[in-house]
């Protein structure tokens, strides 16, 4: 994939796709700028992306849009001051810094993921490995935080960061959502924005980078309740999964399974983690993407408070890259940001018919307490408010002493009838996420073709930068006026680039190395018969067309009929 990549950054950077950014300065790794058709290819992805996860599912799924710049509380609350990590080492004579766990792994050809630093140490002592740029003696293996660090207004202690992820604008503001969408479970909330981590080795491309965009959902839920995901619009999906026991036996391979054997057999432990899941298989398939399958990570490579995870694997060229992560996160999420801020972030559920609840009182006889005096009021009163009503049952059961006297004197426990509307709770949440610039960049290198020494970008149409490019053959007044006239009766229905500068097989190409699936060109003929021609992307066929039927037959190829079958095929003018 490497030379698949170095061909794609290259067509990228010249067809004004992506580049490095600050280039004029030298660049800065892991940072990219998408370039005038990246942005047009990067909102199509992302509108896909809002049909699938958000449109789809708009009864349960609403978005929001939270800031970039994060409080150091909340990220201390959500574990990240703590444990948003990678290991690092250090050359102790060229002082380069590596990420450990990816030197360990290209080096010794081991698998190192959730290993702690100790033992990658050991693993490069044991294999002595050394800098790979000068050959030097490693330090100590040590972890090294992602975050980007700052400040909030002019003072100093006030630190915060730069969000790693936009999850914690939802926890933060879960309370709110929930109050003014439904007040009901479930409810998935997704954001779409920009997120820093200060990656140790951003690679070429965009693959690791230091600042990029995130599509997730929290999808907040009870773990008790019996409403169900619309499963039956994925019960025709096969999904390929690698699970847990699988690898821990050393297998690498993923088996195909029929979506209902995934729910029913519960390899993805919880139904609605199986839906999401589901739902990104149908979106990266509409990416143009069909090889992928899902990696479920062991116990280890997991974070602690996950029950399940997966990482959602695309493979290209034979190199693998997570597109997606999807964790069962439990209530880890909301118990924290509770735990933290002191607010009770658990909501009420109602249930459809009060519950009667049988439940002990403890009755005191304060009269005969208070005769007793001082100290044995003292003595009794600590008991009650620190034991609950069954250690207190229990006492008096066991006939215990309170300065010598019985306590069911004073005390006694009656069970009482009581009705109760509810119960709180604090909902489980699933996480979908994904970054933007990865599917940007998987689609690319997925579509990239070559034919007779001509790159052909091949996006599904719908991720095309624009929908159609109008040419006018030569660069006569009537042809151009005439072409003008077509951009301007199609442009409020279909992106279309106009073009008339240099020959026309030029003008193919470059509209075929951004994606763009038909171009019509005005011609001479077009003045006398009134007809254009229709060109493929990718089978460079022509046909030709009536202008009175042009808008009919575009819609019926961007519905995806067959295009020789919508005019008359002539001959190719490449
Ligand atoms: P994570 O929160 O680490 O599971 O990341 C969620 C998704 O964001 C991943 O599945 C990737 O698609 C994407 N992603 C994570 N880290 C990066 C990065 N450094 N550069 C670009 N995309 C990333």
């Amino acid at each position: 994939m490497a030379d698949l990549q170095t061909k794609v950054i290259e067509l990228a950077r010249r067809r004004g796709i992506f580049w490095p950014s600050y280039e004029i300065y030298g660049g800065v790794a892991g940072l990219y700028d998408i370039g005038p058709i990246g942005v047009r290819i990067k909102n199509k992805i992302v509108d896909l992306w809002r049909k699938h996860f958000i449109k789809d599912n708009s009864d349960f799924v609403v978005e929001i849009d939270t800031p970039a710049l994060t409080p150091y509380k909340v990220l201390e609350a959500s574990g990240h001051v703590d444990n948003f990590t990678d290991p690092v080492v250090e050359c102790n004579s060229c002082h380069n810094v590596y990420r450990a766990d990816h030197l360990v792994e290209e080096i010794a050809k081991v698998t190192t993921e959730g290993l702690p630093p100790s033992e990658l140490d050991k693993i490069i002592r044991e294999k002595g490995i050394k800098c790979p740029k000068c050959g030097g003696e490693l330090g100590e293996v040590r972890l090294f935080n992602l975050l980007f660090e700052t400040r909030i207004g002019p003072y100093s202690t006030n630190k915060a960061f730069l969000r790693p992820e936009t999850a914690q604008g939802m926890f933060t503001s879960f309370k709110r959502v929930y109050e003014a969408f439904r007040q009901k479970l479930p409810i998935g909330i997704a954001q779409i924005g920009k997120v820093g981590r200060n990656e140790i080795s951003p690679r070429q491309g965009l693959i690791r980078m230091r600042e990029f965009t995130i599509m997730e959902v929290e999808f907040f839920f009870d773990p008790n309740s019996d409403v169900e995901p619309p499963l039956d619009r994925l019960y025709d999906l096969e999904i390929n999964i690698l699970r847990g026991d699988d690898k821990a036996r050393g297998e690498e391979k993923y088996t195909k399974y029929k979506f209902s054997e995934i729910v029913n057999e519960k390899i993805v432990i919880n139904k609605w983690m199986a839906y999401w899941m589901g739902i990104a298989s149908n979106f990266v398939n509409s990416l143009g993407i069909s090889s992928f399958y899902f990696e479920e990570k062991l116990p280890h490579e997991r974070a602690h408070y996950s029950k399940q995870t997966f990482d959602q694997i695309v493979v290209i060229d034979n190199v693998k890259v997570e597109i997606s992560g999807h964790a069962y996160r439990s209530d880890y999420d909301l118990s924290r940001h509770s735990a933290y801020s002191g607010q009770d972030l658990s909501i009420f559920k109602k249930f459809d018919t009060p519950k009667i609840v049988k439940k002990k009182t403890l009755i005191l006889n304060k009269d005969l307490v208070t005769k007793e005096g001082r100290d044995f009021s003292k003595t009794i009163m600590e008991i009650i408010n620190t034991k609950t009503v069954e250690e207190i049952e229990r006492m008096i059961l066991n006939k215990e002493k309170v300065l010598g006297k019985d306590i069911d004197m004073y005390v006694k426990i009656v069970e009482r009838e009581e009705k109760i509307s509810g119960e709180r709770v604090i909902p489980h949440v699933i996480e979908p996420s994904f970054g933007v610039e990865r599917c940007l960049y998987l689609t690319l290198l997925n579509s990239y073709m070559e034919k007779d020494g001509r790159i052909i970008l091949s996006l599904p149409k719908r991720l095309s930068p624009y929908d159609i490019a109008i040419f006018p053959l030569l660069e006569k007044d009537e042809l151009i006026k005439k072409a003008r006239e077509i951009y301007d009766s199609l442009k409020e229905r279909y992106d279309i680039i106009f073009d008339d500068s240099g020959s026309i097989g030029k003008r193919y190409a470059r509209v075929d190395e951004i994606g763009v699936p038909y171009s019509i060109t005005v011609d001479p003929m077009t003045l006398t018969d009134n007809t254009v021609t229709i060109r493929d992307r990718d089978s460079w066929q022509q046909i030709r067309v009536n202008i009175t039927d042009l808008m009919n037959v575009l819609d019926r190829l961007f519905k995806g009929e067959d295009f020789n079958k919508l005019g008359k095929l002539v001959s190719n003018n490449e």
